[in-house]
């Protein structure tokens, strides 16, 4: 009896492993030819500058909308193109779709910064400050248009490869911001190294912010080093009036989070954005 249970444990534990290597094998075969399938979509989330009130940033966020699995998000697929190398194409895929709605948008009068993800495997490629140029120049798009945002862990792996890339693309003008910063353990003496022009608070410190003394101090802690460095401040994840405000009241430069909007497909941005410029101006002239 104990050995046909410890067999069909086996079994069971084979067959799961089998579903998911077929799965797996699958997303990663489909994951090759990701942005010539048309199935990847960029999506878009204000970042509110507290002191003017006003929408000048918006970071772009990847949704893989698949055909029979529906909505994917990038949790479920980004790790996994990281591991195959896929990530280069969907983060070309991700600049030059930024880029042209920048013109987009441009053309309608409104003059945004798109801020882009990329990951580890970007910085470690010797190519990819030109290819970043190679975009921008294409479609005449000024460099300090874009900000990358590379996250702390990715950052801090500290090869001479990224180490140059970064500064690369910073010398030419494109804004370099730290994502999810607070949860990687970087220290000041490598922070100082990196040509960094903002860092974005995790929101982990800021979701429970309102109510949390501890997460409180942390982002106070966080942004008084910011500006101490020089450095913007972005707050993600503000899904509160409560946390709006003291982020203001703590001096932080931009919040971010479904308490303004959640991340947008793009003709639902281009609505909300034009309808928040047409606000802004109204206030101006009642003011
Ligand atoms: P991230 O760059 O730190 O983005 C913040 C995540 O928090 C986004 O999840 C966003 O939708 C979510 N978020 C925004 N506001 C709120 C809020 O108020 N409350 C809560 N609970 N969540 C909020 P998303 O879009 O699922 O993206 C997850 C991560 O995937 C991103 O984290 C980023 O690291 C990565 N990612 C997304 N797009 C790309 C891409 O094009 N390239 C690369 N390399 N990574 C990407
Ligand atoms: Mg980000
Ligand atoms: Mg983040
Ligand atoms: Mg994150």
């Amino acid at each position: 009896q104990a050995c046909k249970n410890k067999h069909s444990a086996c079994l069971e534990y084979s067959s799961e492993l089998n579903t998911f290597s077929v799965e797996r094998l699958q997303t990663l075969s489909e994951l090759k030819d990701i942005v010539s399938s048309n199935q990847l979509s960029l999506y878009f989330q204000p970042k509110l500058c507290l002191a003017s009130k006003e929408i000048t940033n918006v970071e772009c966020l990847a949704r893989w909308i698949h055909p029979d699995r529906g909505f994917i998000p990038p949790d479920d697929f980004i790790p996994l193109a990281e591991q195959s190398g896929a990530i280069r194409q969907i983060t070309q895929w991700a600049i030059e779709t930024a880029i042209c709605q920048h013109r987009d948008w441009y053309k309608q009068g409104m003059d945004l910064k798109m801020a882009v993800n990329i990951s580890a495997i970007d910085l470690a490629d010797p190519d990819f400050a030109k290819i970043v140029v190679g975009l921008l120049t294409k479609h005449h798009v000024e460099p300090h248009k874009l900000i990358l945002e590379v996250t702390e862990s990715a950052v801090m792996s500290d090869t001479e490869v990224a180490l140059q890339t970064l500064n690369l693309l910073s010398k030419i003008g494109i804004g370099i911001s730290i994502d999810d910063f607070g949860t990687g353990f970087s220290s000041m003496a490598q922070l100082k190294k990196l040509p960094v022009n903002e860092l974005k608070i995790d929101k982990a410190f800021v979701l429970e912010m309102a109510t949390s003394v501890d997460d409180q101090a942390m982002v106070k802690t966080l942004i008084s080093l910011a500006n101490n460095l020089g450095l913007h401040t972005v707050a993600e994840g503000v899904e509160d009036l409560a946390a709006l405000n003291l982020l203001e009241e703590m001096g932080c430069t931009y919040a971010q989070g479904y308490f303004i909007s959640r991340p947008m497909p793009p003709s639902d941005a281009s609505k909300w954005l034009l309808q928040k410029t047409r606000d802004v101006t109204k206030a101006c002239h009642e003011a």
